[in-house]
């Protein structure tokens, strides 16, 4: 089943400081190299806000370019959402590492996005995860920062 889901106005990601925890500590472990998974929650259509419940780490499909790069499989994300559907939950965004640089989109994490997720970028700096930034598109298809409450 295909879900079209539009919002508009302003977003909010609510995360538990533990699941930004689990994130930095699968960031770390994969440097140098790319690391990438899903955010699994609920969507508040009403008050625009996705709570995220588990993160679910899937491996980084881009081999050649890892360092700074991720491609998530179709099968992958099929399995994700079959997980996440079977626990009442949706995917609502995903995560990935950028390996020494700023948790800012690439130009392809820009091409790749779909309207209505977050995305989480954390930066890991030699090794050591960093600050990280949730991430959503606007009306006009461009990244602007989403406003986070961590609980
Ligand atoms: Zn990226």
């Amino acid at each position: 089943m295909i879900v079209i889901k539009i919002l508009l106005g302003s977003v909010m990601l609510i995360i538990s400081d533990n699941l930004i925890k689990i994130i930095k500590k699968q960031g770390e472990k994969g440097y140098p190299f790319e690391i990438c998974g899903f955010l699994i929650g609920k969507i508040d259509f009403e008050n625009d806000i996705r709570e995220v419940y588990e993160v679910f780490q899937v491996e980084n499909q881009n081999k050649e370019r890892a360092n700074d790069r991720f491609e998530i499989s179709p099968k992958d994300f099929l399995k994700v959402e079959d997980y996440s559907s079977k626990k009442n939950l949706e995917i609502v965004g995903i995560y990935h590492t950028h390996p020494d640089h700023p948790n800012r989109p690439s130009q392809t994490d820009l091409m790749f996005a779909q309207p209505d997720m977050s995305y989480i970028i954390l930066s890991v700096k030699n090794g050591k995860a960093e600050d990280w930034k949730s991430w959503v598109l606007n009306d006009e298809g461009k990244f602007v920062e989403e406003k986070v409450k961590i609980i």
